[in-house]
């Protein structure tokens, strides 16, 4: 039997587009090594990138005035919402799908006019199947490179009473113990529930970035100095994931289809925002979305190049945008005035050395990644 639609690997990308395709009426197949398997990394995104169609139970909690530091405290008008990674999963019910328990090793393009006789895309199993569809899409994923900058961070969750603090998008205060001129991290804070919250040590990105190891003893210094001392009882989150990869083609979606923000590493709520186009078959990569993706690659670059000592003040800046100017660089895909009106304000309220760095980088591209 051949689907309408087939999908490479079910994680958060790949599930919503096979649940919104099985949603439209098409038939669908999923691969995916371990389908059962349960999530664990603790997902979030703005609740204004949400979709009206996902059921309200896949999110856990909403800091409705996140607030971020540089030097100084700025709140963010703009609720933020952490999910139920479990519900999460289960709201994107895959009921009706055909599901293969196998790892795809190879995704064959049509061949309408080749040897091989078919003239539908397929895929061939690493248990030798093939399988065809009316169209096939990536969602793999993206594998780890040492050419691709990577997000790391390392967690613990304690119980909510023990943090008396504002719920924290990022705090770059120098509380960590870090060394002059290490590359810095950020305390991330965020309720997983009413009784659990999440403090993350990250490194925002690195090419190669920070061990989540230094980030362990970093939060531990960190909460100290908050008055948080940790038993080593708290349940772990360690993070390490490639921000920049993927292919920017219509066979590939999420991760793999290069939806991540480049300079944040969220790509959960795009994926989920941008299923239904993708299963109507409308691309996702008109011009106004490649440049605004040109210009966040820029972004990336920048902060890498950013001396550690500059990086405070640089979120200051950005945190003294406007929420729109905030929401137009971090969230959407196509407001390339709004995204380069935002560069362009952040960029002349730095100061020039600041300026001076940045653009170098932004103007000097590095050879890019292979996808
Ligand atoms: C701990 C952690 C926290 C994060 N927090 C956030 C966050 O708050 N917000 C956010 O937006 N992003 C966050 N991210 C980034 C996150 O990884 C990505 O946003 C998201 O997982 C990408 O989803 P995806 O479905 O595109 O790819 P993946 O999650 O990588 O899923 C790929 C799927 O493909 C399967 N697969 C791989 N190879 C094959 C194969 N050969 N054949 C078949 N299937 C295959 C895998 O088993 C997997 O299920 C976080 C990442 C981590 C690790």
């Amino acid at each position: 039997m051949t689907s309408d639609l087939l999908v490479c690997g079910a994680g958060p990308a790949g599930r919503a587009l096979a649940h919104r395709a099985l949603s439209h009426g098409l038939s669908v197949a999923v691969i995916e090594p371990q389908p059962q398997r349960r999530w664990t990394a603790t997902y979030a995104a703005w609740a204004d990138e949400l979709p009206g169609w996902l059921a309200s139970e896949a999110v856990a909690a909403t800091v409705n005035r996140p607030v971020a530091w540089g030097t100084r405290r700025a709140v963010m008008d703009r609720p933020y919402v952490v999910f139920d990674i479990g519900r999460l999963r289960d709201s994107l019910d895959l009921t009706g799908a055909h599901i293969v328990a196998d790892r795809v090793a190879e995704i064959v393009p049509p061949t309408r006019w080749g040897t091989r006789g078919l003239d539908l895309p397929s895929v061939r199993l690493a248990s030798g199947n093939v399988m065809a569809a009316g169209r096939v899409i990536d969602a793999r994923g993206v594998g780890r490179s040492p050419a691709r900058a990577e997000q790391t961070a390392f967690g613990v969750i304690v119980e909510r009473d023990r943090w008396r603090e504002d719920m924290l998008f990022m705090d770059w205060r120098a509380d960590n113990g870090a060394e002059t001129g290490a590359p810095p991290s950020f305390l991330y804070a965020v309720p997983l529930d009413d009784e659990r919250v999440l403090l993350e040590e990250t490194c925002l990105v690195g090419r190669p970035a920070l061990d989540p190891r230094d980030l362990h003893d970093r939060l531990r210094h960190r909460l100290r100095s908050r008055g948080i001392e940790l038993t080593g009882d708290e349940a772990i989150e360690r993070v390490r994931f490639p921000v920049e990869g993927g292919l920017r083609k219509a066979t590939a979606f999420g991760a793999a289809g290069a939806l991540m923000h480049p300079a944040t590493g969220y790509s959960v709520a795009t994926a989920l925002a941008t299923a239904d186009a993708v299963v109507r078959g409308d691309s996702l990569w008109p011009a106004p979305a490649r440049a605004v993706h040109a210009l966040r690659a820029a972004g990336l670059r920048a902060l890498l190049a950013l001396p550690p000592q500059d990086l405070p003040a640089f979120f200051d800046a950005f945190f003294a945008l406007p929420v729109p100017a905030q929401r137009a660089y971090l969230s959407g895909r196509e407001d390339l005035p709004g995204t380069a009106a935002a560069m362009t304000s952040l960029f002349a309220a730095l100061p020039w050395r600041t300026r001076r760095v940045m653009a170098a980088a932004v103007v000097r591209p590095r050879k890019r990644a292979r996808p």
